[in-house]
């Protein structure tokens, strides 16, 4: 079959995981989350103790810690540690980790190893994908939606205050764009798809018509309905 990778890039909450987990069960193709990577390295600094502005001590944890999603679970050494890697500390500190060159280094490494071990056949979502990992992707998808609809998206999914996240969504989007590492930025080829006030059927139907263009449209299932959380 023909190697097909959409990348799709964009912020926290701009409905990035929602809208690639669907298209991947539309099209067939296995999902990568990227964003787990570096929680799960995240997670192994925090556990090892260590303070995230030590470069040189997050580095040799990260690089050596196991990080591999197994049946769409990340797992840390072994360990199931899909819902550990979304709590507040790991998310909080997530963007200290990322923003280190050599942890960047081995994560992109092992992302594409993941994919080609899937056939070059998936939807992978994350900041740096259409820019430095898959810069040949032959699909490249930038999501974005205005702050406030993202975290109101946040706090919906969590049942939280939506003020909480927008702080914590600014700060985390100022960081993660910022970094002289990949920033968070579209790539030039990229379509740029605002969310704001789509239903998740628009915006999987303007992915798929990308994406139709180029692969079989025969392999493209019917479209789930709702609305982004
Ligand atoms: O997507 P998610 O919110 O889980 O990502 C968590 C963090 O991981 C982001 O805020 C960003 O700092 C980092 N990240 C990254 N590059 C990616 C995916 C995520 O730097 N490809």
């Amino acid at each position: 079959m023909n190697r097909l990778v959409v990348a799709i890039d964009g912020p926290a909450g701009s409905g990035k995981s929602t809208v690639s987990r669907i298209l991947a069960e539309r099209l067939g193709v296995p999902h990568l989350d990227t964003g787990a990577y570096y929680r799960a390295a995240t997670l192994a600094v925090l556990r090892a103790g260590i303070d995230v502005s030590d470069s040189e001590a997050v580095v040799a944890v990260a690089s050596t810690a196991r990080v591999e999603p197994i049946d769409g679970r990340m797992t840390l050494d072994g360990e199931d540690v899909e819902a550990e890697i979304r709590d507040p500390a790991t998310t909080a500190a997530v963007s200290a980790v990322s923003a280190i060159p050599a942890v960047r280094a081995v994560m992109v490494d092992a992302q594409r190893s993941w994919v080609a071990s899937h056939g070059n056949r998936a939807v992978v979502e994350g900041r740096d994908i259409g820019t430095v990992v898959f810069p040949d992707a032959e699909v490249k998808v930038f999501l974005t939606a205005d702050p406030d609809e993202r975290a109101r998206r946040r706090a919906a999914e969590r049942g939280e205050q939506v003020d909480r996240h927008l702080e914590a969504i600014r700060l985390r989007d100022t960081h993660d764009s910022s970094r002289a590492a990949s920033p968070l930025r579209p790539s030039e080829d990229a379509e740029i798809v605002d969310t704001t006030g789509q239903t998740i059927d628009e915006v999987i139907e303007r992915i798929v018509g990308m994406i139709s263009g180029i692969d079989q449209p025969s392999s493209i299932g019917d479209q789930p309905e709702g609305r982004l959380p």
